[in-house]
């Protein structure tokens, strides 16, 4: 025993360990975290400005999209990464209020440390924080407004999409996505499941010619050019077996003596197809869906019977097309049944921009529909995509919830002004990280004016002073740096995306507040001699980015 002791001291970590404690963990966490807020601090609101991404292969994106850009930064700064999770969350929620989130987080971080400096202990600050971040739910929620047209609707579309590349055809691109969320709404369980809203996108010609389908666009052609290629008033087969001669023993071969055998081998193939077919025909299918192949003399009899067929057609879109045709999969010819046939106005191949694609539209009460999205180029229609993107689902969180608050800043403000209210309550060191905290919600406002050039300070004078005379939905018009009313300017968002991007802020802040030890068993990307100041080396590509910021 006693020997043992005297063996020095015990070695729990590897050699290449590297650990960093206490106040250094601490600054460590917090300029991580702080260094991401700063990385999409420009891209806030309707004057934010887009980033380019380039990746190790030379792909780039062009975008706005908060989210997007912190997962394509490839951040690998364990701290950093956490408020990118943050971010993930909020989409993951609502849809939208990524980039707010993360700069609330950030702003929260900032003003902790301050705190940290004076003295006050980390605990004591994240349950200030904690606390603050309740009340400012209830304030929310009792400032919160019903919706109840649906022109609402449409600005809470247009406001989510304000400042993407969706910009130039934002009305009628809202319009069509408040069309889509409402289609797919399930009635029985009241839920909407946005994978039911397919949305394709087509390079080539403008956004604004954009289209809901009310039904499903699959990306193929007829098979055979004598088929009609188009068919109205559709009854439609999905149908995932092949239309073709199964062969019953595999690889064997036919051995043919003379000519008649082959001939009756002919026939036999011949009759089988043509017993395929009838039973489509007979199901009384005018159109042809399947997910298998589909044989040369097959295709000619279902072209003979006036069907149009498509073949190897994807699993999903056989799915999207069971539910907006109100049809059934058959996975075999011979039970087919009228009451598996789907129903469509129209099923029409049609050339978008030099590709051809089969329509199935006018469906009576699709559960499945389809945004066909255009743009002048690649990289334009993926950021519009993405707008579309954050559009659906703050159009599916306010129909869910019913409940919306103006935009622009307003509710941050209204915020900052009840929760330095509340913090007259609070007592003991707690009431400091509460005032921090409802100054830390003034970051939108602020970020929202610096982004659209105007002094933060003014604007920020104004918005308190309107808001202490009961203005409660003044914010800031983000294109002009005027203090206005957001419901009147259209400018709205659902509650559950402010809701959500205070709880991730928060989450996040008291997460990295809480931590005094870093314990790493490799080497971090960042110098050990520069721990308590880390360098953005060690966040990966960021270093990389710096120049466009
Ligand atoms: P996020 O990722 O947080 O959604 P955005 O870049 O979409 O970031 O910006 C959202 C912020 O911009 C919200 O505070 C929203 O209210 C505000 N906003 C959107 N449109 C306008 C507008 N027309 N005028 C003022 N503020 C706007
Ligand atoms: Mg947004």
């Amino acid at each position: 025993m006693a020997d043992r002791m005297q063996t020095g001291p015990v070695l729990i970590l590897g050699e290449e360990a590297q650990r960093t404690s206490g106040r250094d963990a601490r600054e460590m966490n917090v300029t991580a975290g702080r260094a991401v807020a700063e990385a999409v601090r420009t891209t806030l609101g309707p004057r934010g400005m887009d980033k380019m991404l380039v990746d190790s292969m030379g792909d780039v994106v062009v975008t706005n999209d908060g989210v997007t850009i912190l997962t394509e930064m490839d951040i690998e700064h364990p701290a950093a990464t956490m408020v990118v999770e943050a971010a993930e969350t909020q989409e993951d929620e609502t849809g939208d209020g990524t980039t707010t989130a993360v700069i609330l987080a950030g702003d929260l971080l900032r003003r902790a440390e301050e705190l940290l400096e004076q003295g006050v202990h980390p605990t004591t600050v994240a349950r200030g924080y904690r606390q603050a971040s309740r009340e400012a739910s209830r304030v929310l929620e009792s400032a919160a407004h019903p919706v109840e047209e649906s022109g609402l609707l449409v600005e809470i579309a247009q406001t989510a999409m304000t400042g993407k590349g969706a910009e130039a055809a934002k009305q009628a691109l809202s319009e069509i996505v408040v069309q889509a969320v409402r289609a797919v709404r399930d009635d029985e369980s009241d839920d909407i499941d946005l994978s039911n809203v397919t949305v394709e996108t087509v390079v080539g010609g403008a956004i604004s010619g954009s289209e809901l389908v009310e039904g499903v666009v699959v990306d193929k052609q007829r098979v055979n050019d004598d088929m009609p290629w188009h068919v109205e008033d559709a009854t439609i087969a999905l149908v995932d077996t092949p239309i073709e001669v199964q062969e019953t023993e595999a690889d064997t071969a036919v051995s043919v003596t003379d000519p008649d055998q082959l001939q009756e081998f002919l026939d036999r193939e011949e009759a089988q197809l043509r017993e395929m077919v009838d039973r489509i025909v007979d199901s009384g299918a005018n159109v042809v869906v399947c997910q298998k192949g589909i044989d040369d003399l097959a295709q000619h009899f279902l072209a003979q019977e006036g069907i149009l067929a498509v073949r190897r057609a994807k699993q999903s879109d056989v799915n999207h097309l069971a539910r907006a045709t109100d049809g059934r999969v058959v996975s075999s010819l011979d039970d087919i049944d009228p009451d598996d046939l789907g129903h469509a106005g129209l099923v029409a191949e049609r050339d978008v921009a030099g590709d051809t694609r089969i329509f199935v539209e006018g469906c009576d009460n699709p559960r499945s529909v389809t945004l066909l999205l255009r743009g002048g180029t690649e990289h334009v229609v993926e950021e519009v995509e993405r707008a579309v993107h954050d559009s659906l689902g703050v159009v599916r969180v306010a129909l869910l919830d019913g409940r919306v608050l103006p935009g622009g800043g307003a509710p941050e403000t209204a915020l900052a002004l009840a929760l330095r209210e509340y913090a007259d309550g609070v007592g003991g060191r707690e009431q400091l990280a509460v005032e921090a905290f409802a100054d830390a919600m003034e970051a939108i406002p602020r970020t929202l004016a610096e982004n659209a050039g105007v002094s933060p300070v003014d604007g920020i004078t104004e918005l308190r002073s309107r808001h202490d005379a009961g203005e409660e939905s003044a914010g800031m018009n983000a294109e002009t740096g005027d203090v206005v009313d957001m419901l009147d300017a259209g400018v709205v968002e659902p509650l559950r995306v402010k809701t959500q991007a205070i709880q991730s802020a928060t989450d996040v802040a008291e997460l990295l507040l809480r931590i005094d030890d870093v314990i790493s068993a490799g080497d971090l990307g960042g110098s050990e001699d520069e721990a308590g100041a880390p360098e953005m080396g060690g966040m990966g590509g960021m270093g990389g980015m710096g120049g466009m910021m």
